[in-house]
């Protein structure tokens, strides 16, 4: 396995003399630590397919350096590169047996045949394959072909990263759920760098220790679940992960406060020097917000309805034009359609130009 350094990269299907605002990738500088999961998270278009590929070569990039524990890797070859790659469709010898697919990269490596055995072992084990080891994989189900594909990438201890693009597609939706928890526990078990292209912010979330979002070419922010929930870096991360996503709304912002509308909501930090000629937002997970009865001190809405989630409600409701999303309290009774918002300031954001903006505490 490999730390990756992705330099200055760039790609342009339109060739290096492009415009940079036409780039399917624009550029960008980071690094991926050795034995990390991470998932490549994004709206379709978004250019994640083109930096997987990027990644495993299949594309060269027009701009930029791709290193493997600081080499420069960007001339090489696919196959050069020694990673291991998992589609979305099952890419597996159906003639073969379970046994026999597994052992395949290994055998064409050339290990000692007690390895190879001591390693499918432990691949099919992990996978629940066991019991399907000698059965020909013509015979199996679209789930139990998928997760051969998913053994063959694994099967390799040697590999620099192994990449997996949208690998649960073809995966039955009860199904999903249990290989999620158990790709994130195959990565704890073999300490392998793990690379995830998905546009389904659950995969990401359950599968990476970090997440990187994407869109429109850039990556918007890189981190931990966690990191992404309490304070994303860009308004589109708040409002693509969480469900219901960030409310964002205009604010007129000065200090500890921020304007919306004419009504004052507390702010914990301090904001004196935001961007002249800005748009600025607040953004506020609908968590972190709940509806009451209204009052003079609070900013009024109107509730259109309220979404009962089983261990949560959410109030959908209207700030003037602006649609919002609020907790609803425990006994809280929406007999009348006019409600005040709460807000809890230590999680209200203030962005610039969709860019979150530190205050100062
Ligand atoms: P999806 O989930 O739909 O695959 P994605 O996030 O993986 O989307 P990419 O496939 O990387 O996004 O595409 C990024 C941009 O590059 C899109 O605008 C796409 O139309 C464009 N693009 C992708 N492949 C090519 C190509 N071979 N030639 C020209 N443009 C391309």
């Amino acid at each position: 396995m490999a730390r990756i350094d992705l330099v200055d990269l760039a790609h342009s299907y339109g060739g290096a003399s492009a415009a940079t605002e036409s780039y399917a990738l624009k550029p960008m500088t980071m690094t991926w630590r050795q034995g990390g999961a991470y998932a490549l998270l994004g709206p379709s278009g978004c250019g994640k397919t083109t930096l997987l590929n990027i990644i495993s070569g299949i594309v060269t990039p027009s701009h930029g350096q791709v290193l493997f524990d600081g080499k420069d890797i960007t001339p090489l070859s696919t196959r050069e590169r020694n990673i291991a790659q998992v589609f979305q469709f099952p890419v597996i010898y159906d003639t073969m047996t379970v046994r026999e697919n597994l052992a395949f990269p290994l055998k064409n490596r050339n290990l000692p045949r007690a390895s190879i055995e001591a390693r499918v072992t432990e691949i099919a084990k992990l996978l629940d394959l066991s019991p399907f080891l000698d059965r020909r994989a013509v015979r199996l189900s679209a789930d139990a072909k998928q997760k051969i594909s998913l053994g063959r990438g694994l099967v390799r201890s040697d590999v620099a990263a192994v990449l997996f693009d949208e690998p649960l597609t073809v995966i039955d939706p009860n199904l999903k759920w249990e290989l999620r928890s158990k790709l994130k526990a195959l990565h704890q078990a073999l300490d392998l760098t793990m690379i995830y292209v998905t546009h389904d912010q659950t995969e990401a979330l359950t599968f990476a220790d970090t997440v990187v979002v994407m869109h429109d070419g850039r990556v918007v922010q890189s981190g931990t679940p966690e990191e992404l929930f309490s304070r994303p870096a860009h308004t589109f991360v708040g409002y693509f992960i969480g469900s219901p996503g960030m409310n964002i709304v205009s604010a007129e912002v000065k200090g500890k406060r921020a304007l919306i509308g004419g009504h004052a909501i507390g702010l914990d930090k301090a904001y004196d020097s935001l961007p002249l000629g800005a748009k600025i937002e607040i953004g506020v997970r609908p968590e972190f917000v709940s509806v009451a009865a209204p009052s003079p001190e609070l900013l009024s809405a109107k509730i259109d309805r309220i979404d009962d989630l089983g261990r949560v409600r959410f109030a959908r409701v209207r700030i003037g034009d602006v649609k919002f999303a609020a907790r609803v309290p425990a006994g809280f009774s929406a007999s009348e359609s006019d409600a005040g918002l709460i807000f809890d300031p230590a999680h209200v954001h203030v962005y610039a130009d969709s860019v979150l903006v530190e205050g100062r505490t």
